[in-house]
């Protein structure tokens, strides 16, 4: 699965998934731009072939800043990332627009701004592979999270009519809906709310940052040469 010297970008990498989505193109050999919003927690990343960059996803003159310092310093983009996400969940009677927006901006915008800005050096090379982590509840709906489902769910538009739109120049663009996840975004829930989840998932268990990593890694990898447009779920079973 070679993306040895391939240059990566991964949003939301300072925690939880995106950090091990970082991680493990870093360990395959991959020089990874890790970007988020916490300074400190990116410096972390002590490592030649990581360039941190603290950067507001849903802000578009921050995303073009950060496609511009990456073709500065490394002057190609192979693989993107869109990995940063939130959740502010509420029913939709006492839903504020803020937190409607807010989501909405991060999850579905933040990605559609950094795919507009890294596709033009990705048509250039004539190659390119881009996954949008969304999530089961983009496909399943939960209620309290009408507006994480609606921009989970528009990621997965967004990843089917941009594959059509790039397979002639050789961009693969996939989505990846995990199901629970071990990480601070699913914390705040109490272990009764975890117990019940896990009786609805077949393999019995929560999953881990690096079950979807891997995933991840096979999709920007050399070995996935002809899957584009799909919304792959590692969920242990739970939306079968
Ligand atoms: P997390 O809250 O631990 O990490 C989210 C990351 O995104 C953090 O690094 C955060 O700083 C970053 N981020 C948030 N807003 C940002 C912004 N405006 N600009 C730049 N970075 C920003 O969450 P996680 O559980 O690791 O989730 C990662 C992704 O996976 C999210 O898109 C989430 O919706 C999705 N997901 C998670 C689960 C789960 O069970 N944990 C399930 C399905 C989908």
């Amino acid at each position: 699965m070679g993306i040895a010297n391939q240059v990566a970008i991964v949003t939301g990498a300072t925690r939880g998934i995106g950090k091990a989505i970082a991680l493990t193109l870093l360990d395959a050999g991959a020089k990874v731009v890790v970007c988020g919003r916490n300074q400190e927690l990116l410096n972390e990343y002590n490592q030649p072939n990581v360039l941190p960059i603290k950067a507001d996803v849903s802000k578009p003159n921050e995303v073009d800043q950060i496609i511009k310092q990456v073709l500065d310093k490394w002057g190609r983009i192979d693989i993107l990332v869109n990995n940063a996400g939130i959740t502010r969940d509420g029913l939709l009677m006492r839903m504020s627009d803020e937190d409607w927006q807010q989501v909405l901006d991060v999850n579905l915008s933040g990605a559609f701004y950094l795919c507009r800005s890294a596709i033009r050096p990705m048509m250039k090379q004539r190659s390119g592979k881009i996954v949008n982590i969304s999530s089961v509840i983009g496909v399943t709906g939960n209620p309290g999270q009408i507006n994480y489902a609606a921009a989970k769910a528009g990621l997965i538009g967004l990843t089917k009519s941009l594959a059509k739109e790039v397979a002639s120049r050789g961009i693969l663009v996939n989505a990846v809906a995990p199901g629970y996840i071990d990480t601070d975004m699913t914390n705040q829930l109490s272990e009764q709310q975890k117990e019940a989840i896990v009786k609805m998932i077949p393999l019995g268990r929560t999953g881990t940052v690096e079950d979807v990593a891997q995933l991840v890694y096979f999709l920007v990898s050399d070995a996935n040469k002809y899957i584009t447009g799909q919304t792959i779920h590692v969920d242990g079973g739970l939306v079968i």
